[in-house]
């Protein structure tokens, strides 16, 4: 049973994400010798240990020590695909020996091979398979994920990924946001007529799945192997008129597209990849509000290069959030570790910039602001580490430093 009250003692730093400034050192909001305070599953207070309130100490509480080590909000992956049906350990083998991922899509592998296997699949299958995904992110201290559809691409396997996902968010602990992905290749049956594919299916899609409420934002890949600027923009406009918030798959795998610029100009709440980003994107994500996601698992694992250039994003005044990308083809990897170590050693991102980058700034992509910040008031959603420091997150290589997490007050034990 869950108890009202959890006191978390002998918290040797406390980062709350939930600093004042320009710079990640500022963000950070670091609280030396602090105390956490729990209490109906909402943080009640948390600051240095001195200023834990008098009557604390007469509640009945669940008293946790955190052995002198770290502890800060719970992680967002602010992009992820973790439902989907098959395997495709073929064309990992394949990259291995030489062949590139756009090779393995045109001799119809790729997300097309996950596409078949996905609308072949019943709902609890598709559920039963993304638990144990879903577990390994939750065991990595992640506590909010976005999940997308876009394995299906005709209306009743969209609609199946989609409960799928709200399915999910009933059975483990993680906060699933659901984003629906019907643009993320043009289906096989529409390919002489892709134009039918965005009136035909992706318009009543749209629809029911606001009707029904599947979803609360759209995505797009817009690539010369998948959408056109010129198709994206007439489905953002339908979503928009829904109230779909939209992230973008840009400037991943070819360039000259100027997919940063164009989704800036779209509004988009996020724009992922970005290995590929111009000068001028970098200026024009950097004036907007929409957030800079890195995937560099991807980068590593389908073995494009080059990584996207976080160290400009940043400096040019971007806001740079972090994901997993977990997905059958390009980023079959739960391992945040893994993430914040490539960021900090291929991106050029600190370990500050690379921790806020899973934790508020996550929280920012999914315009949830309060998400990935421990605040008074807040859900909450915290980790404790088997750690000194956030530096020590990508230091360890790949490896899970988690001692704790704690999902709106109810503790679990990794
Ligand atoms: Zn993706």
């Amino acid at each position: 049973m869950t108890p009202d009250n959890v006191i978390i003692r002998n918290i040797g730093l406390l980062a709350t994400c939930d600093g004042v400034g320009s710079n990640a050192d500022e963000q950070l909001g670091l609280v030396r010798d602090a105390v956490v305070w729990i209490s109906g599953g909402t943080v009640q207070f948390l600051g240095p240990k001195q200023g834990l309130p008098h009557h604390a100490a007469k509640v009945d509480a669940l008293e946790v020590d955190a052995d002198g080590g770290f502890v800060g909000p719970g992680l967002v992956d602010c992009h992820t695909h973790v439902v989907f049906a098959g395997d495709r350990s073929f064309e990992f083998e394949a990259r291995c020996s030489g062949k590139s991922y756009l090779d393995i899509a045109n001799a119809g592998g790729g997300i097309q091979h996950t596409v078949r296997a996905t609308r072949a699949a019943p709902e609890a299958t598709l559920v039963a398979d993304a638990l144990p995904r879903l577990n390994r992110l939750f065991s990595h201290g992640v506590t909010t994920a976005e999940v997308k559809s876009g394995y299906g691409l005709d209306l009743s396997s969209e609609i199946k990924m989609l409960r799928a996902i709200a399915s999910l968010n009933q059975q483990q602990p993680i906060s699933l946001h659901a984003t629906a992905m019907p643009l993320h290749v043009v289906p096989l049956e529409f390919a002489q007529a892709r134009g039918e594919y965005l009136t035909k299916i992706v318009t009543p899609l749209l629809e029911q799945i606001h009707e029904e409420k599947l979803a609360t934002a759209v995505d797009a890949f817009v690539e010369q192997s998948a959408f056109t600027k010129d198709e994206s923009s007439q489905y953002l406009k339908a979503a928009r008129r829904l109230g779909f918030g939209i992230h973008l798959h840009v400037d991943q795998l070819t360039s000259g597209a100027a997919g940063a610029e164009w989704a800036a100009a779209e509004g988009a709440w996020s724009a992922s990849h970005l290995e590929q980003i111009s000068t001028r994107g970098i200026r024009a994500i950097s004036a907007s509000h929409t957030v800079a996601v890195l995937a560099p698992a991807s980068t590593l694992f389908a073995r494009v290069r080059p990584y996207a250039p976080g160290r400009a994003l940043v400096d040019g005044g971007a806001t740079v959030a972090l994901c997993t990308n977990v997905n059958p083809g390009s980023s079959l990897s739960e391992n945040v570790a893994l993430t914040m170590s490539l960021a900090c050693l291929e991106n050029g991102l600190t370990p500050a910039e690379a921790y806020l980058a899973f934790t508020r700034n996550g929280g920012l992509a999914l315009r949830s602001p309060s998400l990935g910040r421990l605040k008074t008031g807040n859900t909450a959603d915290l980790v404790t580490y088997r750690a000194n420091s956030y530096r020590d997150l990508p230091y360890h290589l790949a490896t899970s430093l988690v001692r704790e997490v704690f999902k709106g007050g109810t503790r679990f034990v990794i």
